[in-house]
């Protein structure tokens, strides 16, 4: 390894070759825990022709995580005694492709480790910004699919009302801000009196309502006065269910996933009312991945929203925990609605 590192100016960060891991010991049948996850250190990994070894600035916590675990989706399924996947943020170290050099910034799958090699197919190079934080925030995966799920799907227009479910998360705190910035009226759903208070106090949510409480449906009712034209849904189930009743003719639903069926071993058969609801009221139901705008309207995202969060007109909520050992923890509380904004692990601790 040493060999690889010399006549590179990041020699000096490799004082040991250790590398610490992050394994899923055991997949969850229901509820994700601690003991579901261990720790191993091995040796830093050694990059063959055509690859990169990257050491890894910021670990994304993501609620997709859990699904993982549920079976193959849209990638293949997390499987048990394998370092834990997740999306990161890393530079790269060593370099045997000419695409790389030493100190690109990329974003990879790279898991739950402080170093990996990796083809250089897998890496998508990025621009350093300042803070480093902001690309696995807002203008990383979370923001985009905020970006080009609302803007792609939903089309909002002014004086409409568009509604966000995980409100106060990474997805949905930027997609109620964008569409506060296209002149909808904003209607964010959140567990917990606290947060729907910031949502408004803070991030400028014309109305809000907390889904735990018995008399959620009423209080939806009397958040939307005019009904709902575009509903952002990320939690699928019970409230899914409840924004298809309030939904106005025509009404666009952007499906961007459904956290309340991640961290269970029986997920609800529901929602009611479909396809009756979107039968009658002519309803426009799309899901999608934002992977499908990488390429696209992903690079137009990472343009405008770059530009909103320098002129002020976004603010940027980040939830950063120190150390990948934190790691389990951190997305066992995600999933139970810890988390303001992003939630992400600072796994190198000079990364800025
Ligand atoms: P996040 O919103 O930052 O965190 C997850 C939030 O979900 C928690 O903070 C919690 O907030 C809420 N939640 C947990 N259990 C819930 C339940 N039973 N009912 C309602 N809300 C619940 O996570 P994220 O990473 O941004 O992901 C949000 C959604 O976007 C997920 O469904 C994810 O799969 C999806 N996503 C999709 C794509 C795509 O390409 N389609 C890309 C990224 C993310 P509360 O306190 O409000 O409960």
């Amino acid at each position: 390894l040493q060999a690889h590192l010399c006549g590179t100016a990041r020699e000096t960060v490799m004082t040991t070759d250790a590398n610490q891991q992050i394994v899923i010991a055991e997949l969850p049948t229901n509820k994700l825990g601690t003991e579901h996850f261990s720790i191993q250190t091995t040796p830093i990994p050694q990059p063959g022709a055509g690859e990169v070894l990257c050491k890894t600035l910021y670990l994304s916590l993501d609620a997709a995580n859990r699904a993982w675990m549920q079976g193959a989706t849209y990638r293949s399924a997390i499987t048990a005694g394998t370092v834990m996947s997740g999306g990161v943020l890393a530079e790269v170290l060593v370099s045997n492709t000419p695409e790389f050099s030493p100190g690109d910034l990329v974003e990879a799958e790279g898991g739950w480790q402080q170093y990996f090699v990796a083809n250089s197919k897998v890496q998508r190079k990025r621009i350093r910004r300042d803070p480093l934080s902001h690309l696995v925030s807002v203008l990383g995966v979370t923001g985009k699919t905020a970006y080009c799920g609302l803007l792609d799907i939903g089309q909002p227009q002014a004086g409409e009302t568009v509604v966000v479910s995980a409100a106060a998360g990474a997805t949905g705190n930027v997609v109620g801000q964008i569409a506060k910035l296209k002149g909808a009226r904003v209607v964010g759903i959140a567990g917990g009196e606290e947060k729907c208070d910031w949502l408004q106090a803070e991030l400028g949510f014309d109305a809000t309502v907390d889904y735990r409480r018995d008399d959620f449906h009423r209080g939806l009712k009397e958040a939307c006065p005019n009904g709902i034209d575009v509903y952002f849904d990320s939690v699928g189930g019970a409230v899914l269910e409840a924004v298809l009743f309030r939904m106005n003719m025509h009404g666009r639903v952007i499906c961007c996933g459904a956290v309340s069926q991640y961290d269970t071993g029986s997920p609800e058969p529901g929602p009611r009312g479909v396809p009756g609801l979107i039968v009658t009221k002519r309803l426009s139901l799309r899901g999608f991945i934002v992977m499908d705008y990488y390429g696209g309207l992903a690079e137009q995202a990472e343009q405008d929203l770059n530009t909103w969060v320098q002129n002020g007109n976004i603010k940027v909520v980040e939830d950063i925990i120190e150390g990948l050992d934190a790691a389990p923890e951190a997305l066992i509380g995600l999933l139970g609605g810890q988390n303001y904004g992003k939630r992400m692990i600072r796994v190198d601790p000079t990364a800025r």
